[in-house]
């Protein structure tokens, strides 16, 4: 099942400018025989800017522009629909270069707005709760992909970057990491998009690899794990890979996990009517948690009709809680945006659910 993760898209016959850290696009510069200081020119509008034609970076070169022009391939995707929310958030579609779709979510807060963004076309791990898994894996996405969702958001939000990225749309980025961490080098270079490391979440269904090569990685960025269960058997029957990384394993790799100062891991953790629902269930995880400096955040179920689950009712929602919280655990709930235009947590089906361009602008 996972193994169809490593998939990967054909290589492109030209070289793709987005996804380049600066040091690349200096050593392509200087490759064409131009100076190394035009690729960091070019790096300040593809990021910093987040230009979207050549025509836009007024201060390069003519000859460049065109050399770029002649061997190279900007590589943004296009926007395919926007749907807005009642509560302000928007889903936005992609339509990649061969079609595919992948959908990102813009959600609004006081002053600045929380980016959800995929690394995958769908899903391999088959979570039986989530539409992304319902519909299947189709192919990874890669780093000028990822990237390119960040950049064209900023002409919907008044020509800022998001202030907080979090990897919890399409796909699992863990088994995605030869495209994921090149794209958050080049999201965190402090020149280009400036993202903070610590407002960047990658979120996992517990990739035992994936999180000790990501923590390797050493790039300050977030990790929150979607455990989702407090008993292994419970997990396997919701979760099929936790039959490979279960949850004792996982808390180790979680301990071991490199934060920033004053960090703490974050666990995901979605309420499922009768499943993992019950007080016996929050005494439980608080229990497992009990040592590790964590946040816990409860995701009542977004209902899809092709999935045989029921969102509790608040009451259940709110003794959850309470029993996490009598345990001194730090614990909220989170009621997922844009469900009514199926942006919510777990609702991104893309392409998968027939949706394509032109649907809803
Ligand atoms: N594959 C990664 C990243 C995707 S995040 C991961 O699983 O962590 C998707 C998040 O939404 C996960 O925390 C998942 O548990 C949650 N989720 C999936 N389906 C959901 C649904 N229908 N309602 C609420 N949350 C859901
Ligand atoms: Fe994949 Fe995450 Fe959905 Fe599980 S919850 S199927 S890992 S996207």
């Amino acid at each position: 099942m996972i193994d169809s993760a490593d998939q990967q898209m054909p290589p492109p016959n030209r070289p793709i400018l987005v996804g380049m850290d600066s040091g690349e696009l200096q050593a392509l510069a200087k490759d064409a025989g131009f100076p190394s200081f035009r690729g960091k020119q070019l790096h300040h509008w593809l990021y910093n800017k987040a230009a979207i034609s050549l025509d836009e970076m007024k201060n390069l070169p003519a000859g460049f522009r065109d050399w770029l022009r002649e061997h190279c391939e900007l590589g943004h995707d296009s926007i395919a629909s926007i749907r807005e929310s009642s509560d302000g958030s928007k889903k936005i579609l992609y339509e990649l270069s061969d079609g595919k779709i992948v959908e990102s979510v813009l959600m609004p807060e006081r002053d600045w707005f929380t980016m959800c963004i995929s690394s995958q076309v769908g899903c391999a791990v088959g979570c039986t709760f989530c539409m992304t898994g319902f519909g299947g894996f189709q192919r990874q996405m890669t780093r000028a992909e990822i990237l390119s969702q960040v950049l064209l958001s900023r002409k919907l939000v008044h020509g800022e970057f998001p202030r907080n990225l979090v990897f919890m749309g399409m796909g699992e980025p863990m088994l995605n990491l030869d495209e994921v961490i090149p794209a958050l080098n080049v999201l965190t270079e402090p020149d280009g998009i400036g993202m903070t490391p610590r407002r960047i979440t990658v979120s996992t269904a517990g990739i035992l690899p994936g999180i000790e090569r990501l923590g390797e990685a050493d790039l300050g960025v977030n990790v929150a794990i979607s455990l989702n269960a407090a008993d292994d058997r419970t997990r396997n029957e919701i979760m099929p890979i936790n039959h490979r990384y279960p949850i004792a394993s996982l808390l180790d790799a979680c301990r071991r996990f490199p934060l920033q100062a004053r960090r703490r891991v974050t666990f995901e953790y979605v309420l499922l009517n009768g499943v993992n629902d019950s007080p016996e269930d929050a005494w439980r995880l608080s229990q497992i948690l009990r040592w590790m400096p964590c946040k816990i955040n409860l995701i009542p179920w977004n209902p899809d009709p092709h999935l045989p689950f029921r969102r509790p009712e608040e009451s259940s929602v709110r003794r959850f809680q309470e029993v996490l919280l009598s345990e001194n655990h730090s614990v909220s709930v989170r009621y997922s945006k844009g469900l009514d235009v199926g942006a919510a947590c777990g609702q991104l089906a893309g392409h998968w659910r027939g949706q394509s361009k032109g649907d809803e602008v």
